[in-house]
């Protein structure tokens, strides 16, 4: 029997057209995929939806959180058996794992999106299309969390990122690799992630900065975050998690002001951890109370950070959460 797989579609380059005079990508009139979907339903049943039409640098966590409302409802009301979103791939991973963090339900949710837009020789939005709806609606898809599906590769939200500007294969897994494969006969899980995260959240009102550690940093623009009020931040600090020296007053006064200090690693492999007991080392930035991720990039982490902060303020719980 077909499945029934809610498709929502809500912008980015495989939505878009190339102007052949200008040169320039854009969307047009009509959404491409609007035509190009519904010529898809010998693959599945599929209940059709296009909340907006945004480029990814658009999006903003009120978007993310209106995905997550309508995938809760349409799954309340109509018995659907998997979803599959397309999404601008530059903050595609954000939005995957907001929806990875926030919806506690097994059925497969999968984001795509494509790197050459709907008109250009090689488009690959249409056959990104397809192979996410064939994810979506695979048995062994289930239980996995949000799944991100481009060229032929399964990744999982937390690991998954856009690696290169323009690449078709920018979407990977450092450190950890795809789960699985889409091949032109079934669908192949290799790999099984280990656990998942669930926080009920019905909105996003906190403040949560994001900035990259330099050879030669200082303290002046943690001073900044906090005469701003931010809520929190995150800093891709260096290394296993190690700050310049004169950047240890500025976390200590956001610290001061209880104000999180998440540390990840500005290294796109390998997780951060409280090794070096020089000052601006890991160790003493963790006896300070900065909260080091487990293997989180910077963006990702900020969305957590995000969440967990409409959860509870309280540093040390945070710190648990971040631990998972
Ligand atoms: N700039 C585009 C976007 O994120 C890139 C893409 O979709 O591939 O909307």
């Amino acid at each position: 029997m077909k499945k029934n797989i809610l498709v929502i579609h809500t912008g980015g380059t495989i939505s878009m057209f190339e102007d052949h005079e200008t040169g320039a990508v854009k969307p047009g009139e009509e959404n491409p995929l609007t035509s190009q979907t519904s010529t898809l339903s010998d693959l599945a049943n599929l209940i059709i939806k296009e909340p907006f039409n945004l480029p990814s640098p658009h999006i903003t966590t009120n978007e993310m959180l209106f995905l997550k409302d309508m995938i809760m409802e349409e799954y309340q009301n109509n018995q659907i058996d998997g979803v599959v979103i397309t999404h601008g791939t530059d903050t595609l991973e954000e939005t995957a794992y907001f929806l990875d963090l926030t919806i506690p339900h097994d059925f497969p949710i999968v984001v795509t999106g494509a790197m050459r837009s709907s008109n250009e020789i090689g488009s690959d939005g249409l056959y990104n299309l397809i192979s996410s709806i064939r994810v979506a609606e695979c048995d062994g898809a289930k239980g996995k969390g949000v799944l991100v599906v481009l060229n032929d590769e399964i990744h999982t939200a937390k690991n998954v990122t856009k690696t290169h500007t323009s690449n078709v294969s920018t979407f990977q897994s450092p450190q950890y690799g795809p789960i699985g494969i889409v091949a032109k006969q079934g669908i192949i899980f290799h790999h099984q992630p280990t656990d998942r995260e669930f926080y009920s959240i019905n909105n996003i009102s906190k403040k949560v900065a994001l900035i990259k550690a330099h050879a030669g940093m200082d303290s002046s623009l943690l001073f900044a975050i906090k005469d701003m009020q931010y809520d929190g931040v995150v800093i891709e600090a260096l290394g296993q998690g190690n700050l310049p020296p004169a950047t240890v007053e500025g976390v200590q006064s956001l610290i001061d002001e209880n104000i999180p200090v998440v540390v990840v690693s500005r290294c796109f492999n390998g997780i951060v951890q409280d090794v070096y007991g020089y000052e601006g080392g890991g160790k003493r930035l963790k006896e300070m109370g900065a909260i080091f991720s487990n293997g989180l990039n910077g963006q990702k982490a900020r969305i957590k950070l995000l969440i967990t902060l409409s959860y509870t303020q309280n540093i040390k719980e945070i710190e648990e959460i971040f631990h998972h």
